[in-house]
């Protein structure tokens, strides 16, 4: 059992995605036996990538700048908009390299018994962007979860008026599968085959 400073740092490590108490262990250890300059220089990139990373001014995406390289970028597709749960998925569909449009970020998902509502989904954002645009197509590439579908039905429903295409990704997505675990070619097929909802 570790006990002070140690662990502090263990309880700390434990908190990241996929570290048990093993993993949180053994990490800790080796962070302040034989590599205490990695293990410091990564304490100052964790500090500096937090510090100054925050949510793009226009789509949301978690970024370095007040407008994120997505939206200033003057090749990409204005008209097209691809919405997704978070920064994660962005990169994920940008792999794919089978969209060149540009993104909104809601950071939730609709749940009400959460009280997760549209102001929670960045909704009232949502809909003067695609006012202001002339949007001609919005993707919906959320997770054919419960939630995702309850968001997906609310948005269709909401932007029905705005826009002339609303698409949602192919079924090639298991149901209640999270697009974060789907490989590259799955998640670029869905895209290519994607339909109006
Ligand atoms: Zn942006």
């Amino acid at each position: 059992m570790f006990t002070g400073l140690l662990a502090e740092l263990e309880k700390n490590l434990k908190k990241l995605p996929g570290i048990g108490s093993k993993s949180a262990q053994r990490l800790a250890m080796f962070l302040i036996s034989n590599h205490q300059d990695d293990a410091l220089k990564l304490a100052d990139s964790i500090r500096d990538a937090v510090e100054q990373y925050t949510n793009c001014s226009v789509c949301n995406i978690l970024t370095e700048y007040e407008i994120c390289k997505f939206c200033s970028d003057a090749h990409r597709n204005e008209q097209l908009l691809c919405i997704v749960e978070n920064t994660q998925d962005v990169f994920l569909i940008e792999n794919t390299q089978e969209f060149n449009g540009k993104y909104y970020v809601l950071n939730n998902l609709l749940s009400p018994i959460d009280g997760i509502g549209p102001d929670e989904i960045s909704f009232p954002q949502l809909i003067s962007l695609v006012k202001e645009r002339e949007i001609e197509e919005v993707v919906l590439a959320l997770s054919p979860s419960a939630e995702g579908e309850s968001t997906i039905n609310f948005l269709a429903a909401e932007l029905t008026e705005f826009v002339q295409k609303i698409t949602r990704l192919s079924t090639g997505l298991p149901f209640g599968g999270d697009i974060e675990y789907t490989n590259k070619l799955t998640l670029g097929n869905a895209l290519i085959r994607r339909y109006s909802v």
